[in-house]
């Protein structure tokens, strides 16, 4: 009896310092899930909640395109119950280091290989046909990222049927924001004179969303192989600015943007730099580091830039939308 008394005080002790901890621990028997990318790492945290032992792997900041992963990664890939990547080349180093290290029964998830055929790749600026690897940022367009979390849905309910409910409901509630995310982004591009839904970014990451919303991607200054444009590019983007009449380029948080301020002052155009397509905004823990957060960004900096508004996305809501706080593993 004593002995039970005892072991029944530890356990409420234990329960009361989880309780008092920001982050609590997952369930040892929690899926053990690896991602990727920061926006990646969201949108499976949206579905899968503090209900999975979630933790990305590629720091934001980086250069995702040609990260490489230190050997460490390998452990924790090797742990994994369920691997989450974008695909379509996009993590090549990741993916082989997943392969050669994952338990034989992991699951490899590639969302943006299940997400479109290889007839809607879209080749451009960056990612010329002529390499063979389409532009891999399928997220930025909302109705892609729902996509990828019913995937996600998919696979966390066939490894896990005991949580199927909460998965199930974590993917409706998701799907009402992307709903809203939507309807507030074509309002806002609605409210952009029609001449001046182009955009000229420096990396090239708007081709999926562009297509969803009625704009035009004119052109991006990077290179494929992630150099620096040529002087002889530099000028053709300058003139085909002055040309369409563009009011704004843009640079991202990732990439280094002196070629790109250089084309604005000599374009006139005015320089926007922080459109994100990895590196979420804020800061661990709050609401708005998350994939709503980036996209929400992304349109007060765009939006306003090219003469619009997001008035039709004042209230919406980028914190989690599952209850109960977050346990995932973000690099920074
Ligand atoms: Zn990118």
């Amino acid at each position: 009896m004593y002995r039970s008394l005892v072991f029944l005080m530890g356990l409420l002790g234990l329960l009361a310092a989880c309780g008092t901890s920001p982050s609590p621990p997952s369930p040892s028997s929690a899926l053990k899930v690896v991602t990727t990318v920061s926006p990646i790492t969201s949108i499976v945290e949206s579905i899968g909640g503090n209900r999975v032992a979630l933790e990305g792997i590629v720091p934001e900041g980086v250069n995702s395109h040609t990260f490489s992963p230190s050997p460490s990664v390998a452990r924790v890939l090797a742990e994994a119950d369920l691997i989450v990547l974008n695909g379509l080349f996009l993590e090549e180093p990741s993916l082989e280091l997943a392969q050669t290290n994952k338990k034989a029964e992991t699951v490899i998830l590639a969302l943006g290989d299940q997400t479109i055929d290889s007839d809607e790749w879209k080749f451009d600026f960056s990612f010329p046909s002529s390499q063979g690897r389409p532009n891999p940022h399928l997220w930025p367009n909302p109705m892609l990222a729902l996509r990828y979390a019913e995937l996600v849905q998919e696979q966390l309910t066939a490894l896990d049927p005991s949580n199927a409910e909460y998965y199930a409901a974590n993917l409706e509630a998701f799907r009402m924001r992307i709903e809203e995310l939507d309807r507030g982004i074509a309002a806002s591009v609605a409210t952009v004179p029609v001449q001046h839904r182009k955009l000229l970014t420096y990396h090239d990451s708007w081709a999926y969303f562009a297509d969803r919303y009625g704009m035009e991607v004119v052109g991006a200054v990077q290179p494929s192989g992630f150099s620096q444009p040529s002087s002889r590019e530099v000028a053709r983007l300058i003139d085909q600015i002055r040309d369409l009449g563009l009011p704004a380029v843009f640079g991202s948080e990732v990439f280094p943007s002196d070629v790109l301020e250089q084309i604005a002052k000599e374009s006139g155009a005015i320089f926007i730099d922080g459109l994100r397509d990895d590196d979420l905004p804020g800061s661990l823990g709050e609401p708005r580091h998350s994939y709503l957060g980036l996209m929400l960004a992304n349109m007060e900096t765009m939006i306003a830039a090219l003469g619009g508004n997001t008035s039709a996305l004042a209230y919406f809501d980028v914190g989690p939308v599952f209850e109960g706080a977050s346990n995932a593993v973000y690099p920074q």
